[in-house]
C-alpha cells in the first residue's frame, strides 16, 4: 500500500507506524525492539524523511545495519525515494556522561551498557554537569594559563581575580572549567551558594520575573549566590533591558566580594554590542583565552576519554582523529565517542574508510574551518587581480584597500585568529584596523547586492 503523497504532521506517526510494520516483518522481534522502538518520524517531504533517535548511536547502529531494510520499507510505503536524516532526541548531552570521571567503572561491553551510557547525562544538584570538573579537563600550552586562573578563583573565591572572564572560541572548554570552578567550591565548603547560568537563561528568568511579578524574589536570587557563573554572556546582546539588571546583579556581588565568573565567545574589547559601562567592569580582574588545542593535547585529550569510556583504540586512530579534528575539543569527543561506540557494538576496530564514513558530517563541519590567512589573502588577490604584496602593504588607493578589507573580514570569519594575529598577517595592523575593516565589509554586504555577492563566493570557494 501506498500512503498518501503529503502528509500533515499529524499523520507522521501513522506513516511511520506502516513503515515498522514493513521493518518488523524483515527483523528479528528484539533487534526491532532495541533499536526502532524508541524512534520517532518527525519531518517528510516529497525528498526527505528526518527520524528522531535516543542518541547518536541509535543513528550508527541503523546505518550501518538497517538502512538498506528502511529505504525499502520507505520505499514501498511513500511509494519513491527518501534521504533519511536522523536528528538525536538530546543532541547537547547525548555523551555526556560517558566520559572522564563521571563514566561507569566498567567495560561497556554489550549494545544495551552504551545506550545506557549514552543517554544519562550526570548532573549534579546545583545544574553543574558532573564531569565538568578540574580533574576531567586536559591541561596543554593553549589553556594552561586559563585552568591556572580558574584553579586560583576557586581556591579563593572573591579573593584573587573578581571577575574571571574567560574567552575563546566553540567548544574549548569555557563551560567546563568555569563550572570545574562551581564544583570545587562547593565540595569544599558546604552550603556555598553556586548559581551557574547561561546568561540567555539570565535573560528568561528576568523577563518571567517581570510579567509575575517576581522581581524581589529573582533579584534575591541572583544577589545572593557566594559564586556566579554566568556564560556566554555575549547573548545578552540586544538585550537592554537585562543588560542594566545584570549590571546591577554584577555590581551587588561585586561590592558584597563574591566571586563573578563570566565567558564569552570573544574578549571584552570586542563585546561591541553591550553597555560600556558593564563591559567595562569585566575587565576589572583577569580575562583568560582558550585557544585551538594543538597536536599533542588532542591525542591527550583523546586518550584521556578513550580511558574513562575503557575502551582501547589503536595508536594510529588516535593519531588519525587529532590529525583530523583541530579546531573544537566537543566536536573532537564527538568523532572519539563515534569510533569508540563503533568498536565497542561490533568488537573490532573500524577501518580508516569506516571512520570516515562513520565522522563524515564531523570532518565535512572541520573542513569547513581550516582556511587560512594565506589562502585567504591569495584567494582574494587573485579575484581583484592585485598583487599578493599588496595584501600586506601599507598602500591605501581603494582598489587595493577594499580588497585588502575583504580579505581581513574573511580571516575573521573563517579562521580563528584573534584579531591582532589577523592585523599581525596583514602587514602588522593593528587590531582596531581589522575591527574596522570587519564592519565595513559586514555594512557594505547589507547594503550592496553585489558585494555580498563577491564575498560569498569567495567564501564559497574558500570551503572547497
Ligand atoms: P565551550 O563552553 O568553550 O564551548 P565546553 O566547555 O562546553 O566548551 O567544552 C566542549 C567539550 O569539550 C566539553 O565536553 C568539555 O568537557 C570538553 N573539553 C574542552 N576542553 C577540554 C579539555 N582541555 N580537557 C577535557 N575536555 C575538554
Ligand atoms: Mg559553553
Amino acid at each position: 500500500m501506498t500512503v498518501d503523497k503529503s502528509p500533515t504532521d499529524q499523520d507522521l506517526p501513522f506513516v511511520w507506524e506502516k513503515i515498522t510494520d514493513q521493518l518488523r516483518g524483515d527483523l528479528s522481534e528484539d533487534a526491532f525492539t532495541r533499536w526502532f522502538n524508541g524512534v520517532k518520524l518527525i519531518a517528510l517531504s516529497d525528498t526527505d524523511l528526518t527520524l528522531s533517535v535516543p542518541s547518536h548511536i541509535y543513528q550508527l547502529w541503523i546505518e550501518s545495519n538497517y538502512l538498506d531494510l528502511l529505504r525499502a520499507a520507505t520505499l514501498y510505503i511513500l511509494g519513491g525515494e527518501r534521504k533519511i536524516h536522523f536528528s538525536f532526541a538530546n543532541s547537547d548531552g547525548a555523551a555526556d556522561g560517558a566520559l572522564c570521571a563521571a563514566a561507569p567503572k566498567r567495560k561497556l561491553v554489550t549494545e544495551q551498557e552504551v545506550e545506557e551510557v549514552e543517554e544519562k547525562p550526570a548532573r549534579a544538584t546545583n545544574g553543574l554537569n558532573l564531569r565538568n570538573t578540574f580533574d576531567c579537563f586536559v591541561v596543554g600550552a593553549t589553556n594552561q594559563y586559563a585552568r591556572a586562573a580558574c584553579l586560583a578563583v576557586a581556591n579563593q573565591p572573591g579573593k584573587t581575580y573578581n571577575p574571571l572572564f574567560l574567552h575563546g572560541g566553540v567548544g574549548l572548554g569555557k563551560t567546563h572549567l568555569m563550572q570545574a570552578i562551581g564544583h570545587h567550591i562547593a565540595a569544599k565548603k558546604k552550603g556555598a551558594k553556586v548559581l551557574y547560568i547561561t546568561s540567555e537563561t539570565f535573560t528568561n528568568d528576568f523577563i518571567d520575573a517581570i510579567q509575575n511579578n517576581q522581581l524581589v524574589k529573582f533579584r534575591k536570587r541572583y544577589r545572593q549566590a557566594d559564586v556566579l557563573l554566568i556564560d556566554d554572556v555575549q547573548f545578552l546582546k540586544g538585550k537592554e533591558r537585562s543588560q542594566e539588571e545584570f549590571f546591577h546583579t554584577f555590581n551587588s556581588l561585586f561590592d558584597g566580594h563574591k566571586q563573578i565568573v563570566l565567558s564569552s565567545d570573544r574578549p571584552p574589547a570586542e563585546l561591541a554590542d553591550l553597555e560600556a559601562r558593564l563591559v567595562s567592569r569585566f575587565d576589572w580582574g583577569l580575562t583568560a583565552e582558550l585557544q585551538p588545542p594543538d597536536v599533542e593535547m588532542r591525542v591527550a585529550i583523546l586518550r584521556k576519554k578513550a580511558q574513562a569510556l575503557e575502551i582501547q583504540l589503536s595508536k594510529e586512530i588516535f593519531e588519525y582523529l587529532a590529525e583530523r579534528v583541530r579546531t573544537n575539543v566537543r566536536r573532537l569527543e564527538g568523532a572519539l565517542t563515534r569510533v569508540a561506540s563503533y568498536a565497542s557494538l561490533n568488537g573490532s576496530q573500524p577501518s580508516v574508510e569506516k571512520i570516515e564514513h562513520l565522522l563524515k558530517d564531523i570532518l565535512a563541519e572541520e573542513a569547513r574551518r581550516s582556511v587560512n590567512i594565506d589562502q585567504i589573502q591569495k584567494r582574494v588577490a587573485e579575484h581583484f587581480d592585485v598583487r599578493l604584496a599588496d595584501m600586506t602593504s601599507k598602500r591605501r588607493p581603494a582598489n587595493i584597500a577594499f580588497p585588502r578589507q575583504i580579505a581581513m573580514y574573511l580571516a575573521r570569519e573563517l579562521t580563528k585568529g584573534s584579531l591582532s594575529e589577523i592585523g599581525d598577517s596583514f602587514g602588522g595592523r593593528d587590531h582596531g584596523t581589522v575591527l574596522h575593516a570587519h564592519r565595513l565589509v559586514k555594512d557594505r554586504m547589507k547594503k550592496e547586492e553585489k558585494v555580498r555577492q563577491t564575498v560569498g563566493f569567495l567564501e564559497a570557494q574558500l570551503h572547497r
